[in-house]
């Protein structure tokens, strides 16, 4: 397979590009690759291509999960699908607005596939880590049962709009200096959907839908991360006129750990040591998200040294191997301290001298560079 075009190569943006530079872009393109107007070799594709990426980019949610994601959305892993579903969703839309040829309207009446529902989604630390089945109660809207969806009473159904004779718009004629000219517009009568209800449903109140809780399976992914989502394809709003149900993307949040702080698939765990701990070594047991591991600090440890657990941190959502984790060592300086423990301390501080050996070389040579620059 030829790998995919950055889209925002294809458009010759960079990826801050605003709204209307997407617009202006795809426009100037669409129109020098249109195949009705460019006969070169390989035009058609170029044209498909540019189309592909304005899809996305003119959609904030597209163009939000594209730029965490690029054409690899993870989404499409778990859930199966990937971005726009069925390819060329709004390619005719788009196509017709800026050409303004055809205006080929949409029938109302036509089954239309329903919205697709973001749902955010807190989950435990360590459930990310591991992954987890578990249930959501998401509240969407259905089709409402007593009416099926019609929005009339039982019994009854929506009549024909009498405005616009069912077609959801009507012509309005206007003269004008260089003649008569039609316009269409959106019926205000039954504003667009080209049908009127008489008696309305009890249920709905004549909207033909209710929001309603609905139980959810979800499979948490083992290592997904913060901010990341996943697509249940068939469980967004109904779908209207009878088209498909649109999907749910469950959007992740992590929790904060009481100890355990994330980047990435690694694991972060500050170790606070006593000072003769770090001076003198130990042997510690530290805890991981796979259980405790024993951990030699070798003597003469300072605060802020790290050392790497190989593999204890996360396994990649997508499967790219396995995290470490990293122990950052604070050493903590007493602040209760006994009369003995004083005493000691001042015996030590007595043969050690006052002042560490690094003070003068290092550090305050570091402190010196940066003043002059260097
Ligand atoms: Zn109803
Ligand atoms: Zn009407």
């Amino acid at each position: 397979m030829m790998s995919k075009r950055d889209y925002y190569e294809v458009l010759g943006l960079s990826k801050g590009a605003s709204k209307d530079e997407i617009k202006k872009a795809y426009r100037k393109l669409s129109k020098q690759y249109h195949p009705d107007i460019n006969k070169e070799e390989g035009a058609d594709v170029k044209f498909k291509e540019i189309a592909e990426a304005y899809e996305v980019l003119s959609d904030e949610q597209k163009r939000a999960r594209y730029d965490q994601f690029g054409h690899e959305d993870p989404s499409a892993g778990f859930g199966g699908g990937g971005f726009s579903g069925g390819g060329f969703g709004g390619f005719e839309d788009i196509f017709s607005s800026f050409f303004g040829g055809g205006g080929r309207r949409q029938d109302p009446n036509a089954p239309r596939k329903g919205n697709d529902l973001p749902f955010h989604m807190d989950i435990d630390f360590i459930d990310a880590v591991f992954g987890k089945e578990t249930e959501v109660e998401i509240p969407r809207e259905e089709n409402c049962e007593t009416c099926n969806g019609t929005g009339a009473k039982p019994g009854t159904s929506p009549q024909n709009c009498s405005h616009c004779g069912g077609a959801g718009e009507i012509n309005q004629t206007v003269e004008t200096p260089f003649g008569r000219m039609v316009n269409r517009r959106t019926c205000p009568s039954c504003r667009g959907a080209g049908k009127i209800i008489v008696d309305k449903c009890t249920t709905c109140r004549g909207a033909g839908k209710v929001t309603k809780r609905k139980k959810i399976k979800v499979n948490i992914p083992a290592g997904v991360d913060d901010g990341q989502q996943l697509r249940v394809v068939g469980q967004g709003e109904a779908g209207i006129n009878g088209g498909p149900p649109g999907d749910l993307y469950i959007v992740f949040r992590v929790l904060d750990h009481e100890y355990f702080e994330r980047d990435g698939d690694d694991i972060y765990y500050e170790l606070k040591l006593t000072f003769p701990q770090a001076s003198l070594g130990d042997e510690i047991e530290v805890p991981t998200v796979h259980g405790k591991v024993k951990l030699k600090i070798p003597a003469g440890t300072q605060s802020g040294a790290q050392f790497r657990i190989k593999d204890k941190g996360v396994k990649n959502v997508h499967g790219y191997g396995q995290g470490h984790q990293y122990v950052v060592v604070k050493v903590v300086t007493p602040t209760k301290l006994t009369e003995k423990q004083k005493q000691l301390l001042r015996e030590f501080a007595e043969i050690s001298g006052d002042i560490p050996e690094e003070h003068g070389s290092s550090l305050l040579d570091k402190i010196k560079r940066k003043i002059k620059g260097e």
